[in-house]
């Protein structure tokens, strides 16, 4: 195979010019115009790229200005960008001299050393590295960046660059290759070989990657928004059955306790104070049910005013005393609403997935709602256990 390097340099500013279309697609995307996920920096960042390579393809047919003053200009531009969309997607701002002193110091070295190609390989390759590093240390520094798989993309394209990068400028500095320029069609040399095969899988990889950070985000932001009740913050009844099944997995055996929690009269603080001063019971009610729980327990809205406890590992005696003191706690408060003082009871019922491993979690749910409704038959504000 002869690998010859105009050709390598089209196909890489081809894949590289439909990244950058497939990118600025990716950042129109979606209702939200005011969408700020990085994806339009690093579009741009990859069309800077491009145009970089453009005018370094172009070489011997433009001014050496433009084909390398220019070029590195814009290489160096798109680090800049690169950065600036890790900083975006972070929801950060970035120093100014992060972005300006790169850019002025690669043109400088540029234009300093145009007749000196292995000069600008060592101090050019140097301040694309420090932009690389300065990249990946961003990335790695905020934890919401490296949760999730896709930055592993990210920092291989980044690597992968910074490797030859380096090894370029060592290879410069040794003196002992001519670093063939693209347009004189010579033999190509391994260290031109792999600068095209790197540019191009870092792009590929780091694009990709970026694209996936971003979906890994919304993904677990919209998982989290089918989990949470939105008007009390607490899990909901999907995330609270998860939680319970899990326990009850695990338990093999062990006591998982279920405390069904529900407001007494909550229709008359409706009728008297009006829904809004309902919604504010509920969630002032969420947190002082919050605060009695120990680790381990999990508070969550079974659906309208109930709500639900699941309690790993309470036998039925702490599971009781739980309850009390849930119980307690709400019957003693003084809830401060726009309407007023007021204060509010709770009637629970208790049921436990026992000895008897295997039981179903709906059968238990029965159970806690038999328990509940003899509470509010005894008179409300108390706690029954299932027997
Ligand atoms: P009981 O002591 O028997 O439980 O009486 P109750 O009035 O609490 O029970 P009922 O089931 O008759 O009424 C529940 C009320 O809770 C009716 C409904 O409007 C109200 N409710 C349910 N969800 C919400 C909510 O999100 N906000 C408000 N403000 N009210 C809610
Ligand atoms: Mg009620
Ligand atoms: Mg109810």
């Amino acid at each position: 195979m002869r690998l010859d390097p105009p050709t390598m340099l089209f196909s890489l500013i081809l894949t590289n010019a439909f990244m950058v279309v497939g990118l600025f697609v990716a950042a129109s995307g979606g209702r939200d115009r005011e969408r700020h996920d990085g994806i339009g920096k690093w579009a741009v960042a990859i069309l800077l790229e491009t145009l970089g390579w453009m005018l370094i393809a172009a070489r011997g047919h433009i001014p050496d200005s433009l084909s390398i003053v220019a070029a590195n200009g814009f290489l160096s531009s798109s680090y800049v960008l690169i950065l600036a969309a890790v900083y975006e997607f972070q929801q950060r701002s970035a120093p100014r001299w992060q972005y300006f002193v790169p850019v002025i110091l690669t043109l400088l070295i540029a234009a300093i050393l145009i007749d000196d190609i292995h000069g600008r390989f060592i101090w050019g390759g140097i301040v694309f590295v420090l932009q690389l590093v300065l990249i990946a240390s961003e990335l790695l520094r905020n934890r919401a960046t490296h949760t999730g798989r896709a930055w592993r993309l990210l920092l291989a394209g980044i690597a992968i660059v910074v490797v030859v990068l380096g090894l370029r400028s060592l290879v410069a500095m040794s003196g002992q290759f001519i670093l063939a320029q693209p347009e004189t069609g010579g033999v190509p040399n391994w260290v031109q070989v792999l600068s095209f095969v790197a540019v191009m899988a870092s792009s590929l990889l780091g694009s990709i990657g970026f694209l996936l950070m971003v979906k890994e985000r919304t993904d677990r932001e919209v998982l989290h928004l089918a989990m949470t009740d939105s008007l009390t913050g607490v899990p909901n009844r999907r995330a609270l059955m998860d939680y319970a099944e899990r326990a009850m997995a695990q338990r093999g055996g062990r006591s998982v306790a279920l405390l069904m929690i529900d407001a007494d009269h909550f229709k008359r603080i409706n009728d008297t104070y009006g829904h809004p001063v309902g919604d504010e019971v509920l969630r002032q009610l969420t947190r002082l049910l919050q605060q009695r729980l120990r680790g381990g327990d999990l508070l969550g809205r079974y659906g309208g005013e109930e709500f639900c406890v699941v309690a790993p590992d309470a036998d039925a005696e702490g599971a009781l005393k739980l309850a009390e003191s849930l119980r307690e706690s709400v019957a003693s408060a003084v809830l401060d609403t726009e309407q007023g003082k007021l204060s509010i009871t709770v009637s629970i019922g208790i049921a436990h997935s026992t000895a008897d491993a295997g039981r179903a979690l709906k059968d238990i749910l029965a159970e806690a709602d038999i328990a509940l409704y003899s509470a509010k038959k005894g008179g409300r504000n108390q706690v029954v256990s299932f027997s």
